[in-house]
């Protein structure tokens, strides 16, 4: 199977409500689709999210990437020699991970289809079934109620909550949240970074002895503040989850060395793709730390490739893919079906996905 031709271009997907955490507010998906055709049928379908607040990665960025260093490594490639696409497609850029994941999952996708094998049993998988949590919003504590009790409705068990504007009001909103939902629901925070070491320990601890009962919070404190991070995890009652400290595979090792968190985020965006997700997976199940599965505000082409690798990786106990289910459309066909909390896999070769409407061309490199 060799790789003829890489194209990519733009899709806009509606939100259901606009999307805010302490970093941004959003009210539509604008993702970087990227296909990679070869002389069989096969074509491989990757996503990429322009994420400028957490990946510095924007629609131009990821473009250029594609269009200068990714895909002329591509062409004319057999897809069988699979770790040198996958090392090239690593070696050929700093950062830019949100470019190097769109193309790691369209080459899955394909090396899936050459050997007629779905992605997560490729990696060694067998669940097939994920049940995702449902992001609320920050907003004032009584919209926040209103959004928590709307997902409650939709079936879902677990919420992850945006806190961190105006740290003062974070206490308030939470016990809104707790307040309007039943017993038993899980309630988990994303900081987004917004708090200093010791104010996070003063508001975690405070929301614990309230009865808020909070089972995580994702990055308290600044992205590179690894000391701070680590801080709060040895004085909070509230595990800590590293999510914008940890990009890389050498990111992962360093805060499993330092002891700095409790629980890794896994996002395919911030690591360059499952190749590299693989190795983080590998080392944390190493120290006996647990991981979330994340994605950012993403179409189902990147998501459905994240539920994949989740499906294939114990170590990976949190599930937080909840892009497709904040989106008003969906654009994709094939691939993992996503309804409210779940989404089960299906045994399409690959990663399943055989189309995208609305695609709109930016670019095509061509043998
Ligand atoms: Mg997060």
């Amino acid at each position: 199977m060799k790789i003829t031709a890489v194209e990519w271009g733009r899709i806009s997907i509606p939100l259901r409500t606009p999307f805010k955490t302490a970093l941004r507010t959003v009210d539509s998906v604008e993702d970087v689709i990227v296909k990679i055709y070869t002389d069989t049928a096969a074509v491989g379908y990757g996503e990429a999210p322009p994420t400028g607040v957490i990946t510095g990665d924007t629609a131009e960025a990821i473009i250029g990437a594609m269009e200068h260093h990714l895909a002329p490594n591509l062409l004319g490639r057999d897809v069988d020699d699979f770790e040198d696409l996958m090392l090239l497609t690593q070696r050929c850029v700093l950062h830019n991970t949100s470019a190097k994941a769109a193309v790691d999952m369209a080459l899955w996708d394909l090396y899936g289809k050459l050997h007629d094998i779905p992605v997560y049993k490729l990696l060694g998988g067998a669940r097939k079934h994920l049940v995702t949590d449902l992001t609320i919003s920050v907003n004032d504590p009584d919209t926040m109620a209103r959004d928590a009790r709307i997902a409650i409705d939709r079936g879902f068990d677990c919420l992850k909550i945006k806190v961190g504007v105006n740290p003062q009001l974070d206490v308030e909103r939470l016990s809104a949240v707790r307040g309007a939902v039943p017993v038993g629901t899980t309630l988990r925070i994303d900081a987004n970074q917004a708090w200093k070491p010791k104010e996070a320990v003063r508001i975690l601890n405070g929301m614990q002895e309230k009865g808020l009962d909070i089972e995580l919070v994702e990055q308290p404190v600044a992205a590179r503040d690894l000391e701070g991070l680590k801080y709060v995890t040895e004085r909070s009652y509230v595990p800590v989850l590293a999510d914008e400290a940890v990009f890389s595979p050498e990111d992962a090792i360093r805060i499993l060395q330092l002891g700095a968190a409790d629980l890794l985020n896994i996002k395919l965006m911030k690591c360059g793709g499952i190749y590299n997700a693989m190795k983080i997976a590998t080392m944390s199940e190493m120290y006996g730390v647990e991981c979330m599965i994340g994605c950012m505000l993403e179409g189902r082409v990147a998501v459905n490739a994240a539920a994949h690798l989740a499906c294939a990786r114990q170590v990976i106990t949190k599930i937080d893919l909840d892009g497709p289910m904040l989106c008003a459309q969906d654009p994709v066909h094939g691939g993992a079906v996503f309804c409210e909390r779940n989404i089960t896999l299906t045994d399409e070769p690959g990663l399943g996905v055989t189309g995208v409407d609305r695609f709109e061309r930016v670019g095509i490199l061509e043998k």
